[in-house]
């Protein structure tokens, strides 16, 4: 087994997940078998309990694990499945580390820092290789920056690691900032050296660094010397990374043209051919090079953040790259559609997306969306709250019911369309309580999810949520005309509704979002992507009034 750990320096939002995802993709394209991972240095046990303004999204495995969002990017990148094990964050260390003092396992000692904390973040990495004795390559990114007081014993660990594997077993990759200083019309340096100086300090010695720039033309001959020499590393192992300038999965592509995968390997000692990136390359043309254009709306309520709807924007890109279409995104403020009018807002779009969220702020803005696209025959989808929303629509609006809603949002409301199930009234706990990971869903035929899911009987998608679709509703809402088109295969849940009267209403109450890749586009957003080009493409055959 070899290791490869990604750290950073400089600032934070470098793009580290990015550039170790790449790197992951052009070791699977040679052969290698990868498996990624990442160590958070935060004291939460998890992102779970964070907001999407701490945090970003929350990605959830196939395991129920609440994850960064760069196990996204994972899992997007490369072929692996990954698993709890793949996240660990101080606040699991410490939790493991306090329970073992409590049963006495540590026989009397004093509990340390060094060596008791840090063994527990080797031992992680045990766990990991030894659930998965096939993987050719452990590719672990650190979280955070190198010089924060809470990353030190991640890196301290990685220290003691290489030197228990064999360094020869081991590849640091450093990715770092060259700034533009815009008076002095260059890129600089020094940032860089002194958070390199920063890792030799804790006894770490790069063996690639991998320099953000703006243009890689920006890192010249002189700088990449300048670096190397400073930073004791080989000239070629001096790579860029810019700024991408279509879409994240150039990333790959990018870095390929400076040999990275080929340096990685080198180091390791591992002997392979090259890599084959052609279904990269072919998923980056048909992002660069589409035939039609729509809009699409995603009507949230974390409009405004780049990360909240990370792997919703990610299905978006994958499933208008497999209909040859450009997606402009509409990011909606959903709360803007309660103040204006939904027609105002929406209108002019080809698509409306209501994504998964929690609270009640907004939730009324997007109930007028849902309405909104219902009545005109705009291509809906709904995604966990979007589905909890259409449903509270579909009972006020279709069935008459006043006062419909969801208990989350109104606890003694008229109508509880959608409530919580038994098993959550009592629970105390928010952290890794909610109905979490794959479950099994039935589905019927003869409905728009079977069609699109190629008429297979039974799914499995990722959940997290708490609330369901209330049984006591679901016969009325049946009567009136929305369609069940699964449900959970244990507790008969509503997983999937739809509207057959309409051209696209389609609502799941999981997350299609975290098992949709570039070049395998999941099926939902598959459908919901072409039925809302099919809409534009008949609004221009049509004559104009
Ligand atoms: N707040 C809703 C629930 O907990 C929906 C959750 C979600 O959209 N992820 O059921």
């Amino acid at each position: 087994m070899k290791y490869v750990f990604v750290t950073g320096g400089v600032v934070s939002s470098l793009g580290k997940g990015l550039a170790a995802s790449s790197l992951g993709a052009l070791l699977e394209q040679r052969g290698i078998k990868v498996m990624m991972q990442k160590f958070d240095p935060y004291l939460n046990v998890d992102p779970g309990t964070m907001s999407p303004y701490q945090h970003g999204e929350v990605y959830v495995l196939d395991d129920g694990a609440e994850c960064d969002l760069d196990l996204g990017h994972y899992e997007r990148f490369t072929s692996g499945v990954l698993s709890r094990f793949n996240n660990l964050t101080s606040g699991q260390v410490f939790d493991t580390v306090i329970r073992k003092e409590r049963r006495g396992a540590y026989l009397g000692k004093t509990v340390q820092y060094i060596p008791h904390v840090t063994d527990e973040i080797q031992n992680r990495m045990h766990e990991v290789t030894k659930r998965n004795p096939d993987v050719d390559i452990l590719l672990t990114e650190i979280g955070g920056t190198v010089g924060d007081i809470e990353g030190h014993l991640f890196l301290e660990a990685l220290r003691q690691f290489a030197l228990q594997v064999g360094r020869e077993n081991v590849c640091f990759i450093h990715v770092t900032l060259l700034p533009k200083l815009r008076a002095a019309g260059e890129i600089k340096t020094k940032p860089t050296q002194q958070s390199v100086a920063k890792l030799r300090e804790i006894g770490i010695m790069p063996d690639i660094i991998v320099c953000r720039v703006e243009n890689e033309s920006e890192l010249d001959e002189e700088n990449r010397k300048k670096i190397a020499m400073f930073c004791n590393v080989d000239e070629k192992a001096v790579i860029p990374f810019s700024d991408v300038e279509h879409t994240i999965y150039e990333g790959p592509l990018n870095l390929r043209k400076h040999f990275m995968d080929r340096i990685v390997v080198k180091r390791l000692g591992i002997d392979v051919g090259k890599p084959d990136i052609s279904a990269w390359e072919a998923f980056v043309d048909k992002v660069i090079n589409p035939k039609h254009e729509i809009r699409i709306a995603v009507v949230g309520k974390y409009i405004e953040l780049q990360d909240a709807y990370k792997s919703i924007y990610e299905s978006i890109t994958h499933a208008g790259a497999h209909h040859s279409t450009k997606v402009d995104v509409l990011r909606v403020d959903a709360e803007d559609i309660e103040t204006k009018s939904a027609k105002e807002i929406i209108g002019h779009v080809d698509g409306v997306l209501i994504p998964g969220g929690f609270g009640d702020r907004g939730t009324e803005g997007k109930i007028l969306a849902a309405k909104y696209a219902r009545e005109n025959d705009i291509p809906f989808f709904g995604i966990c709250l979007g589905m909890q929303i259409a449903s509270i629509e579909y009972a006020r609006n279709v069935c008459d019911l006043e006062g419909a809603n969801s208990t989350e949002f109104d606890a003694e409301c008229a109508h509880p369309v959608i409530c919580l199930q038994e098993e959550q009234q009592d629970l105390d706990h928010k952290g890794g309580t909610m109905r979490l990971g794959a479950c099994e869903s039935i589905l019927f035929s003869g409905t728009l999810a079977s069609k699109l899911y190629e008429e297979a009987d039974r799914i499995t998608e990722r959940h997290r949520h708490r609330y369901e679709f209330n049984s006591d509703y679901q016969e009325l809402l049946q009567e009136k005309g929305l369609t069940i088109s699964s449900v959970s295969a244990k507790e008969g849940l509503v997983e999937i509704i739809e509207i057959p009267s309409h051209p696209f209403y389609l609502a799941a109450q999981f997350h299609p979002e975290f098992k949709s890749k570039p070049n395998l586009p999941h099926p939902l957003f598959a459908g919901f992507i072409k039925a809302s080009l099919d809409k534009k493409m008949a609004e221009e055959k049509a004559p104009q009034s």
